[in-house]
This record gives structure tokens, C-alpha cells and sequence, in this order.
């Protein structure tokens, strides 16, 4: 045999044809019409399509390929050709079919079924679901998402940093926090890295970021909250005001869609997304004045309360119609922001937004509050122990540069920028109030 050039099966080009190659994958579809058997084998790739005429091919392969159980791995030698029918103009006589790992039938659920399997059957057999092409390159746009964050960041003078998750306290309410058995104490699953990173800008760490997960026991099931996403937090120390936290949020969330635009073109045809980039610069609605454009659309909403999952969407509604996809909600009443956001005095408000994308909030954060005494202040109007808070208070104490920053959920930015209907599709094993498992 000449050289046997391995490619992914996807790749074979009809500029292959007359090489021997060599690819390997899964038989996702095999069909024995008697003088001839064809397969349709898969990789991350794509497919190539194995063509075995009875007269030309040994009997051994013939045999294999009318018992070959879909979905097994197998590995093809042969002879690349050129060909009008197959998919991609190039078909693979085999000489050689090895069977690396033979599937089991029935199989739990099919990967080329048109039929509409439910979400359960697929949570529940996550690793067939993920063959699916467009099930999978969800995940490789969320990689370069990643991947572009980091970059954007790098280049902004930021040190990526990794806070721990095993915690004694939280910092986004008591509600949502998980607690574990720690040897002989008490411990929980951390919420956010809020405290760490203030407290890190303190250390004089300056810009930090981190990509990590992000636990909250939420007892409702919505189609925005799962209880372990990934999180991407900043924050940044000496800044003016917490516009200069938005900024940098802006500008890394228009790296982040343009380069997905730019470098996920066979993912996003796959899945027929059509991603645009948001107007610039984005929207800043006072709270107040977004409480009043959803009332004006027949809403109720007290001042002082929470827009709501509905009123997030009827504002992203009324954002949407003036070409709007990304817009900041800012100055929230104080009181329904965390103890760490900074008040603006002479108001009910503080420096806080959040980020919304097509009715959906994506991004919180603010200015924080490093002075010491009005720290604790607000610690003990929220009702908090400052005793328990002492490991982050201390770094208050010693010299502490003013300083904001951001938490944003990656998946709820990827599910809102694929228009995915739920969460979990931007989840490769999603963890909620029902499902540990897989
Ligand atoms: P929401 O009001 O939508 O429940 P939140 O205001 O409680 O969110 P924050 O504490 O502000 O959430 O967390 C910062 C970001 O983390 C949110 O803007 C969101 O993108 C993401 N996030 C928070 N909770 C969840 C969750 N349960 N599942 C997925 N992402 C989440
Ligand atoms: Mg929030």
C-alpha cells in the first residue's frame, strides 16, 4: 500500500482523490442495497461517505459493513475518489475497516432523527446529543467567546486570577447559597468572587479577571438560571466613576460578538444563527426612567423594585424597536443592590447597572463602596454580621483604592447572542433544582 494519509472525514477534499487515506469516526448511517453498501461516517469535521462496490471490495468488508451498528467507531483505509453523488465530492473506496468500539443498540436517542426528542432524553444521554453538529458547535463558539474575553482583557492590562470556590461566607444573599461539610466547619459553594476581588484590589493587583465557575442554589426554573454557571468577573481599582467599568465591558463585549462573527462562520451556519453586532455606544437608562418606559407599556412596576423577568423583556421589546440590542440599566435604588455597591449620597440610588442583551440581563456591577466605616454601615443595614465578614473588611482597613467592577454569566451572553431558547443549550451538563446527573 502507498502512503496512507490520515484525515478527519470531514476534511477530504476532491483534492484528495487517488490518495490511499485513512479516517476514523462514527458510522452514523450505514445502507446495503446489495451490489453496493455506503456509510456515512462523521468526525467533528463533518462526513465522508465510504462507498463499497460488491465487485470491487474484499467480502471480510462487505461482511462488516451489513452488521456494522450505527453509531460505532470505526477506522477506514482506502482509496480516495472523486465523485459527483457524496457530499463534499469525494467518496473513500475502502480497503481496510477496522472496528475501534461497536455500539450497542437500541441506541438511547438517534443523532440524525429528524424526530423531536425531548429536552430530558437529551439531558439524559448528553454525550449522543453532543454528536449532533449543531448541538455541538454551541460549544465551539463558547470556547472562542472564552477565548476572546481573555484577550480583550490581556490586552486591557488585566491579570487573570482564580479565587476559591470553597467559602465561608457569601455575598449575594443568603438565599441562593450552598453549604457543605468542610472537616469540622461549615462551608459554601461560592456565589461569585466579589469579596476576593476587592479584596485584590487592595493587594494592588490593580485589573484583575477571572473565568470560573459560579454556584446558586436557585429554587426556581427559568429558562435564564441553572444553579453552576461560568462566571466572568472584573474589577478595577482607581477608576472615576463606574463608567469607566462599563467602558471596558462594552468595548470586550463588541470583541467578544465581532470576533465570534468573524471566526465561528461554519458553527453559526450550522446552527442558522445570524449574529449582529449591537449599536454603539450602548443605551444607559436611570432605573427610574426604565421603570417608566415599561409603565408607559401598561406594566406595573413599584419604584424601587426590580424590573422583573417581565419587565426585562418588554423593555428589551421597546429597545429592540429603536435597533437597541444591548443596553445598561443604571443608578438601581440602593436597596436592592448588595451591601458592596456604593451609595450615591443625597438619593435613594447607588452606582450600580446592569447589562441587558435582548430583554435578558447578562452583566451586574457598580462602583463599590472602599470606605471602610460606610462599609460596614451598609453591612449592617442589609442585616450582616461585619464579625463574619472580617478575613474582607480587614483589607478595607489598610488602604483601599477606589474600584468597581462586573459580574457577567457567560452562558446567558451566549444563549442571548445564538437567540438559544434556553440556558442549558449554552451548557455542556447543566445543573439545576431536578438534575445532578450526568
Ligand atoms: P437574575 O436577577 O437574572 O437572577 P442576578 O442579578 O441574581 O441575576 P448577579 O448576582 O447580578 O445575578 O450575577 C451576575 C451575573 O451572573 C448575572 O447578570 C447573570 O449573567 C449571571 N447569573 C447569575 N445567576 C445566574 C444563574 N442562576 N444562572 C446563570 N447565570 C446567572
Ligand atoms: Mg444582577
Amino acid at each position: 500500500m502507498s502512503t496512507v494519509n490520515n484525515r478527519n472525514s470531514g476534511n477530504l477534499t476532491p483534492a484528495d482523490a487517488e490518495k490511499e487515506v485513512m479516517v476514523q469516526g462514527w458510522a452514523q448511517d450505514i445502507r446495503n442495497l446489495g451490489g453496493i453498501s455506503f456509510l456515512q461516517l462523521r468526525d467533528r469535521h463533518g462526513i465522508v461517505q465510504i462507498t463499497a462496490p460488491k465487485k470491487k471490495t474484499a467480502p471480510e468488508i462487505m461482511e462488516i459493513m451489513a452488521s456494522l451498528p450505527r453509531e460505532s467507531v470505526v477506522k477506514v483505509t482506502g482509496l480516495a475518489k472523486a465523485s459527483k453523488q457524496a457530499k463534499g465530492g469525494v467518496e473513500v473506496l475502502p480497503s481496510n475497516i477496522e472496528v475501534l468500539s461497536a455500539a450497542a443498540s437500541p441506541l438511547p436517542m438517534g443523532v440524525i432523527d429528524k424526530v423531536n426528542v425531548e429536552a430530558d432524553t437529551r439531558f439524559d444521554h448528553r454525550f449522543m446529543d453532543l454528536r449532533k453538529p449543531n448541538v455541538r458547535a454551541v460549544f465551539e463558539i463558547k470556547s472562542q467567546v472564552l477565548s476572546l474575553i481573555d484577550q480583550y482583557l490581556v490586552k486591557n492590562g488585566f491579570t487573570e486570577v482564580f479565587t476559591p470556590k470553597l467559602v465561608a461566607s457569601g455575598a449575594e444573599g443568603g438565599a441562593t447559597l450552598f453549604q457543605l461539610r468542610y472537616f469540622d466547619q461549615t462551608a459554601y459553594l461560592a456565589q461569585s468572587p466579589q469579596l476576593y476581588k476587592q479584596m485584590l484590589m487592595s493587594a494592588g493587583l490593580d485589573r484583575v479577571f477571572e473565568i470560573g465557575p459560579a454556584f446558586r442554589a436557585e429554587p426556581s426554573d427559568t429558562v435564564r438560571h441553572v444553579s453552576e454557571f461560568i462566571s466572568f468577573d472584573g474589577e478595577m481599582a482607581f477608576i472615576e466613576s463606574q463608567r469607566d467599568v462599563q467602558q471596558m465591558i462594552e468595548g470586550c463585549t463588541q470583541a467578544v460578538i465581532a470576533g465570534v462573527m468573524e471566526r465561528c462562520k461554519p458553527q453559526l451556519e450550522i446552527l442558522g444563527a445570524e449574529v449582529t453586532l449591537p449599536k454603539t455606544p450602548y443605551p444607559v437608562l436611570a432605573y427610574e426612567d426604565a421603570v417608566e418606559m415599561v409603565a408607559a407599556e401598561g406594566m406595573k412596576v413599584e419604584l424601587g423594585e426590580d424590573l422583573g423577568t417581565e419587565g426585562e423583556k418588554l423593555l428589551g421589546e421597546i429597545m429592540s424597536r429603536q435597533g437597541n440590542d444591548m443596553y445598561w440599566i443604571q443608578e438601581y435604588p440602593e436597596e436592592a443592590k448588595p451591601f458592596y455597591i456604593m451609595e450615591k449620597d443625597g438619593s435613594p440610588y447607588s452606582f450600580s447597572f446592569d447589562l441587558d442583551y435582548k430583554g435578558q440581563e447578562i452583566s451586574s456591577g457598580g462602583q463599590r463602596e472602599h470606605r471602610y466605616d460606610r462599609l460596614v454601615e451598609r453591612m449592617e443595614k442589609k442585616g450582616l454580621d461585619p464579625q463574619s465578614f472580617n478575613f474582607y473588611l480587614e483589607a478595607f482597613r489598610f488602604g483601599m483604592p477606589p474600584h468597581g467592577g462586573w459580574g457577567l454569566g457567560v452562558e446567558r451572553l451566549v444563549q442571548k447572542m445564538l437567540d438559544l431558547p434556553n440556558i442549558r443549550e449554552a451548557i455542556l451538563f447543566p445543573r439545576d433544582r431536578v438534575r445532578l446527573v450526568p
